[in-house]
């Protein structure tokens, strides 16, 4: 599923910025709508308030943003997250081990001088520590998963809603460097985690959404095949 405008992926998701739809630079946004508004990262910062347009023109009241989650730290996925936090007062989640470089504004752990952007170091409201750790929103989990591999504190998020268990897993087809702190056999891992998962609809973080279930799979095993051969 491709678009250059936001969409409804299914009742209370939506994609509100990509590389298509906000800014080149920025990786897919998802939006979900819990009772308080959610965003599954936001973007690399200069379509922020495009992404608050997009918001509105889902039909959502940007004001009911409580939370952006950070898959991970790089500037694709957090550069916007200052945004955010300043003028609607969300609540930033970040794996510890990725947090540090968030709150810095690292140059080469965010990815930004790859971009040629700059980083306003962004304070960190709730750092994830666990393995697997829930986010409550009413009744509804919203479920982080420690996913190392791309980057020390990739985290993987999944929730069930209506039936269909709907997994974000942004950022697992890599790139993996040296400079991210990348670790392929972590990364192995992590994949198998996913996978045991069995999720019905994968929000990926630069490449769209896949579903049903085995294309999921599929798309998962693709990379753990391209990946086979390789470590750091
Ligand atoms: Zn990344
Ligand atoms: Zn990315």
């Amino acid at each position: 599923m491709r678009s250059s405008e936001p969409f409804e992926v299914c009742k209370n998701l939506y994609v509100v910025g990509s590389s298509e739809i906000s800014d080149a630079r920025d990786c897919t946004v998802y939006l979900i709508d819990l009772g308080e508004l959610i965003l599954i990262d936001a973007g690399a910062g200069p379509s922020a308030s495009h992404l608050v347009k997009n918001i509105e023109k889902v039909g959502k009241d940007p004001r009911r943003l409580s939370t952006v989650i950070l898959t991970h730290c790089h500037i694709d996925h957090s550069g916007g997250a200052r945004f955010f936090q300043k003028h609607f007062n969300a609540k930033l989640v970040i794996h510890e081990h990725d947090a540090k470089a968030v709150e810095k504004g690292d140059l080469t752990m965010t990815a930004a001088r790859w971009y040629n952007l700059s980083f306003e170091p962004t304070p960190v409201d709730v750092r994830l520590s666990e393995e697997e750790q829930r986010l409550f929103f009413g009744s509804h989990a919203l479920v982080c998963l420690h996913t190392p591999g791309h980057t020390p504190g990739s985290i993987a998020i999944y929730i069930d809603l209506d039936g269909q268990r709907i997994l974000f897993g942004q950022d697992i087809h890599g790139p993996f460097h040296p400079d991210f702190g990348s670790d392929l056999d972590a990364w192995r891992t992590s994949m198998q985690k996913l996978l045991n998962l069995k999720a019905d609809i994968l929000c990926e973080g630069h490449f769209g959404v896949y579903q049903p279930g085995e294309k999921v799979s599929t798309y998962i095993e693709h990379y753990l095949e391209s990946y086979a051969e390789d470590s750091l």
